[in-house]
């Protein structure tokens, strides 16, 4: 084994394969630094990520605003833990509550650690009501193709079984709904549940917006009993629509909300947010983390969504998001391999005819140094920095047109050619 300060690719993945754990099948590229919404290889490639690593760097790469909050908060205080005042915290949960109109927030380090809260918080909420004389039970109801993280809870009312099932009994308590069923809800509703679980716009199940019939019924259930709507903004919050939340989109306001992935630039945080009558439930020492909330990341949560506003870029991922997506439904009229055409603002997905085709294309566009993943078998996914500009988007585009000509044409090498050096 070569490891070493710049060890090759080669000798990382030998490394790897005998080192971690084996959760992941990486693509095979080294990326060691990045600017905009380029990444840079270790032998001085730029890419164009479209991905942001799964909707994180909203920012791009090297903004400004987040290497500046890095060095400044690191020089004051990394870490004091929850049991003192910070100035950050209240500052961070401030903003997040006038752009999401919830009442009260939970820091967290990820994701799943803000949806564990989320799933904590309708369970104590449930208890209260009981405990107040109202009849509720402690049942979950989450949709089919869903995706809330893979800790115990999270993992329970995640549908895909190749992520539950190894690790039985997960949490119980959980039934599963048909994507965007309305009679379906409705006949799986009781007083039984103490939440519904959505996501507005379901990433890992494929970009699949829920429909407003939907939400407004989800609503309306969860009103009629004193359940908790838990909306799971992860992926779909914090700008990546045009909205700072998917469910503004809607006018339907949740009870409960998470936000993780483009929270922090690129820095671990994730938050729960709830309101005020949701958030009766909790009590001191009931629920707590020792990193979450931590100086460091509330520091930059604070300078990305400052650098969000005065960059306005929320209507920037609005117009550049639905640019994109009307390239691509052109590209869908010229390519009977593309099936449909999914997502709104920056959140996108393109549903291929086959699972094969999309790997091909997949490592198509790699060869052509232009970075997107593959979500749900067959759908590409595309969830680029909010900084992303129309020539960017013209340049996935030319990509993408050559790809999919090559593809319909027998024996043609799609992975081998790289275009544009
Ligand atoms: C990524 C994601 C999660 C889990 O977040 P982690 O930070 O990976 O734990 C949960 N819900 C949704 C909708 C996600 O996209």
């Amino acid at each position: 084994m070569n490891i070493a300060t710049g060890s090759s690719l080669k000798d990382l993945q030998a490394a790897e394969s005998k080192l971690l754990l084996q959760t992941y099948e990486r693509n095979p590229l080294l990326f060691i630094s990045g600017e905009g919404v380029y990444l840079r290889d270790e032998q001085g490639n730029d890419y164009l990520d479209l991905l942001s690593g799964i909707g994180v760097c909203a920012l791009g790469y090297d903004h400004p605003a987040i290497t500046q909050a890095i060095a400044t908060q690191s020089r004051q205080i990394l870490h004091t833990s929850n049991l003192f005042f910070h100035r950050g915290t209240p500052e961070l949960a401030l903003r997040l509550t006038e752009i999401t109109g919830m009442d009260r927030v939970f820091f967290c380090n990820s994701g799943t650690e803000a949806w564990e809260a989320a799933l904590k918080l309708a369970r104590a909420h449930a208890g209260l009501l009981r405990s107040e004389g109202k009849t509720i039970g402690t049942k979950f109801l989450a949709l089919e193709h869903s995706f809330h993280g893979r800790t115990m809870g999270s993992v329970a009312t995640t549908h895909k079984e190749k992520y539950r099932s190894p690790f039985a009994p997960v949490m119980p308590d959980v039934e599963f709904v048909p994507f965007d069923d309305v009679a379906a809800l409705r006949a799986a509703f009781s007083s039984d549940v103490c939440a519904i679980a959505i996501e507005v716009i379901q990433g890992e199940g494929g970009i699949n917006p829920v429909s407003p019939e939907f939400l407004a019924a989800a609503r309306e259930l969860c009103d009629s009993t004193g359940a908790l709507l838990l909306l799971d903004e992860i992926q779909s919050g914090m700008g990546r629509t045009g909205k700072w939340c998917a469910y503004q989109h809607y006018g339907i306001h949740p009870d409960v909300t998470t936000l993780a992935k483009p929270l922090g630039g690129g820095v671990p945080v994730g938050a729960m947010l709830c309101t005020e009558e949701a958030g009766r439930a909790i009590t001191p020492g009931m629920h707590g983390t020792t990193f979450g909330g931590n100086p460091l990341a509330i520091a930059v949560a604070i300078a990305v969504i400052d650098a969000m506003k005065q960059q306005k870029l929320l209507s920037h991922v609005e117009e550049v998001g639905g640019y994109f997506l009307s390239r691509l439904q052109e590209l869908q009229h010229k390519h009977s391999a593309i099936k449909e055409v999914r997502g709104r603002g920056l959140m996108i997905g393109i549903e291929l005819d086959s699972a094969d085709l999309a790997k091909e294309i997949l490592s198509g566009m790699f060869a052509r140094r232009i970075v997107l993943n593959r979500t749900h078998e067959t759908v590409l996914r595309f969830l680029p920095p909010f900084i992303l500009q129309r020539e960017h988007v013209d340049q996935a585009i030319a990509a993408l047109d050559e790809l999919l000509t090559l593809q319909s044409k027998p024996n043609a090498a799609l992975a081998g050619e790289v275009v544009n050096g």
